[in-house]
This record gives structure tokens, sequence and C-alpha cells, in this order.
């Protein structure tokens, strides 16, 4: 299976040199140029599988210049069960609200408690196998622009790999204090992290400015180095994320919830489009999903595209108490829009072009029609969210964090709007003490809150009776490593200093 760039159709390229490359040359997105298909007996072979079994099955379909011993390695290196608090790294709760069934397939039990690392834990096995394949002998340069999760979970996952280097940029103010905590305080000898004075938006294109700069990447080929991306634009970024979709059907259908070959909904609490889009493609290959449903924060600019077919990130941003959604430009929706378009990658660049210079498109009518049919787009403040948290702990017990409640919140709107009752998937992204804060400030309202995180951590411990993840826990006595801020014109420069080739 070969790859192809969403704005250069002629640029093919196999999958590890899509993985190992990251983004094309032509600034477009490496997309497989056709689906797996799997039909009833493929499916119905998954549900004996376990998460691993699952996941090599997708791996293999989709790295087909990988062997399966590769994959093999790839894989039990990635999902151990000491990694992951257990066999299932991703496992369903059931719970409920307004007395209906709410269906939660949890994705932050990894070592950093969110859900990038479900992709972050095998990017480093996926990318190293992959230079070997393709330029070996150079070391990988992994720069990162973070909305507060990414980059905790690629320092997390490429800390002292071999063969790679890695540098974290994150938006100064726009990352809770327990995000900060967590990179600042990164161990490794291949890490630097780095504040940028900008939000993440600003962080996101002064990475993509850096990867696309020919000067920059000669200087590193000068130095046997190359660029590689753990962003969500890169492919080994997504596919693994097909895979918890496929395992939490046949969860569900396992666990009764589900008839199998029924369809599903799906629920994703979204930012930079890659999350839902994994969910997407899942439905490409044959998964039966009904709706994907857009869970947006006040930085409502996928609400508006999905309902207008107008994409237009010239408004307002918000910082919320969802600091990983809050993004102006969801790159992956580039992807998507590539696929409705017909594999269309004229149309694609003339859309991305315009968002580059007027930070604004309009889609066809017929790409708007696909659009309204498959997805629905939904969005809450602050506000609705800690109330979202408030009740579903008050009548459940189920506590969830911030970004998770804003998905559960945008699910009642469209079961309201719709009375749709299709059993559906609320993707949970985050574990709640990662934003104990405000998840505290919604479920004791009336408490004085302590002043540091991790005696906030505590008493969101004793109000909720919930165990505090180990790796949270044990940072509480950790010594910041990294204090560095930067102008975001300057990303350029602290790269190459930090690299020693300036
Ligand atoms: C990254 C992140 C999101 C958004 O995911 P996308 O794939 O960027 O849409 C949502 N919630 C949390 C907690 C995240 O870390």
């Amino acid at each position: 299976m070969n790859y192809n760039s969403t704005q250069n159709a002629a640029e093919v390229v196999s999958a590890a040199q899509a993985i190992a490359q990251g983004i094309s040359k032509d600034g477009g997105l490496f997309v497989p140029q056709s689906f797996p298909q799997y039909d009833e007996a493929t499916l119905r072979a998954l549900l004996k599988e376990d998460y691993k079994g699952r996941a090599k099955k997708v791996f293999s379909d989709f790295l087909t210049d990988f062997t399966a011993e590769e994959i093999d390695e790839c894989v039990e290196q990635a999902y151990t069960a000491a990694k992951f608090g257990g066999a299932n790294p991703a496992p369903m709760a059931y719970t409920k609200l307004g007395g209906k069934a709410l269906n939660v397939l949890e994705l932050w039990h990894g070592p950093t408690c969110a859900f990038k690392d479900m992709a972050l834990q095998i990017l480093p096995h996926l990318l190293t196998k992959s230079l070997k394949k393709t330029c070996d002998g150079k070391d990988a340069v992994i720069l990162v622009a973070t909305s507060g999760d990414t980059g905790k979970a690629a320092l997390e996952g490429f800390k002292d790999v071999e063969h790679t280097k890695i540098i974290v940029f994150y938006p100064v103010d726009g990352v809770s204090p327990m995000q900060k905590h967590q990179m600042n305080t990164q161990e490794g000898k291949n890490v630097t992290v780095c504040a940028i004075k900008g939000n993440f938006d600003d962080a996101q294109t002064g990475v993509k400015k850096i990867f696309t700069t020919p000067a920059i990447s000669e200087q590193l080929a000068q130095n046997n180095m190359l660029f590689s991306s753990a962003n969500s634009i890169n492919w080994g970024r997504l596919l693994p994320q097909i895979v918890y979709y496929i395992s939490a059907y046949c969860d569900m259908v396992n666990d009764g919830k589900l008839a199998f070959g029924d369809k599903m909904n799906v629920v994703v609490p979204t930012g930079n489009f890659g999350n839902i889009l994994a969910s997407y493609y899942a439905a490409q290959m044959g998964l039966p999903i009904n709706k994907f449903i857009c869970a947006s924060n006040a930085n409502n600019v996928l609400t508006d595209f999905i309902n207008t077919g107008v994409y237009d990130k010239n408004r307002q941003f918000f910082t919320t108490t969802s600091p990983s959604m809050d993004i102006l430009v969801s790159s992956n929706l580039e992807r998507l829009l590539y696929k409705l378009c017909g594999n269309d990658d004229a149309v694609t660049r003339e859309w991305m072009t315009a968002l580059k210079t007027g930070g604004k498109y309009e889609v066809t009518d017929a790409v708007k029609e696909e659009i309204t049919d498959k997805f629905f787009g939904g969005f809450c403040d602050d506000a609705q969210t800690k109330d979202t948290i408030s009740r579903l702990f008050k009548e459940d017990g189920y506590l969830c964090d911030t970004h998770t409640a804003v998905a559960v919140n945008v699910y009642e709107q469209y079961v309201e709007a719709t009375g749709d009752t299709t059993p559906a998937v609320i993707v949970s992204t985050a574990s709640p003490y990662k934003f104990s804060k405000a998840v505290l400030q919604a479920v004791a309202p009336d408490a004085a809150l302590p002043e540091t995180e991790f005696d906030m951590v505590d008493m969101l411990n004793q109000v909720s009776g919930m165990p505090v993840p180990a790796p949270l826990a044990g940072l509480r006595d950790k010594q910041a490593r990294f204090s560095d801020v930067t102008e975001a014109d300057a990303m350029p420069q602290y790269v190459l200093s930090a690299l020693g080739i300036d």
C-alpha cells in the first residue's frame, strides 16, 4: 500500500517514507491510496483478539513494507500492561447521564494520562524502523508543537530512543500547570522543551515553516540529521488511532452493548481533527459507524465549518478549560477534504492556500452535503463543561476531565436535536487529574481551592475517591529541567542552536 500527498497526487511514497518524512515536501499530508476492506468475517475474527492482536492486524494491512516481525515488535513494546495499567490499553467504561447510557472509551491509561499515548508510545518504534528502511544512518530530529498533551506524550515516547532528538514547543500561557510541569521535568538525554510567546497555532505554524524551509533542512542534512514530525500530521500518529475505534466496536459487541453488524455513533472532543479522522478512516475500512459527532469548545471553528461549509479562522481565540482543543487551524481536516472532494489534489491545494493566505475557504456544495450527512458539529463553553462534569459525577459517580465533558455535552445536544438513539461511543481523552483545578471547581464548587496543583490533585482524590494515576503522583517532587521561553519568530534559530549546528 502506498501513500500520496493531499496537495500533489503525483508525490507517492511507501508507508516507511511517509512516517520518516512526516509531511510531504509540497506541504501536503500523506494519505493512504486505498483503504483495506474489513468484511464481516474479518471483524468477527477481531472480536476474539485482544488489543494487541487487533492492532497487529490493522498495522499489517497499512504498513505493507513492514515485516510481520517488525509489526510484532512495535506493538508488543508499545502497549504493555505495565505502561497502560492493564491488558487493555483502551478500556470501555459504562456510565449514564440523564438516565441514558454513556459508553465511554477511556484512552488515558498510558504514561502521560492523555490519549496521545495511544499513538506516541508506538510512533518511535515505527519511526526508527522507517528510518532504517529509508535513510539508514541519519538521526531524526522530532519537532513538536503542542497544545499540552502531545508534547509530554512525545517526550515520553522518544526519550533516549537511539538516533532521535526531540524538541517541543508549547504556548507559554496555553497549557495547564500540570501539563507544563509534566514537560519541564522531562527526563532523557535527547530532549529539549521550550515555551513560545504565542498560542498553539503560532507554535504549529512555526514548526511547519521550519519543516518546509529548504535552507534549514539542508543544514541538518550536512550534519547527518533530518526532520521528522510527531504531530498528528504524521501518518504514524493517525494509524494507531484507527485501532481503538475497531477495538471499541469489538468490546461493545463482546460486552452486549451492541449487536454485531449494528452501527454505532462516535463522539470525539476535537482539536486538530486527528482523532475524529481516525474514526472516519475506520469507517472507510468497513467499521459500521453512523454519525461522527465533532465536539468543540468555545473555539468553535469546526462547528461553524460543519454547519456552513465555510472554514474561517479569522475570529477571536479563547483560552478555555479544555486547552488541548484551543485550536483554530485543524490540520487534519485537510485529509478529510481530500477524501470528500474525490482525492482531488488541486482543489485541496487551492483551499489550503486560501487558508494560508486569507485564513478562510469555502468547500463545494457536494462536499458540504457529504459533511452534513456524516458529521454533526457542536460546541459548548466552559460553564457548560463544568456543569456536565458536575452532573455526571453527581448522577453516577463518574469523574471525567474537561475535554471529555465537552464531548458528553455535545452528545446531549445531538440527541436532543435528532432523537437518534444509536449507541454512541464517547471518546474520553484525558485523566481528570490532568485538569484538577477545573474538575474540582465542578465537583466541589463550595470548597476553597488549595494553592498548588498537587494539593488540588490530593483534594480531588479526597472528593472523588478515584485513584491518582501513578505517573502524575510521581511528578510532585520532580525538579524542572527546562525554563526557556522564545519568540515564535525565533523558533528556527532556537532549533539550530539546540542541535548545536547554528
Ligand atoms: C489532543 C487532544 C484532543 C484533540 O485531539 P485531536 O486529535 O487534535 O482532535 C482532545 N483532548 C485531549 C485531552 C487532547 O490531548
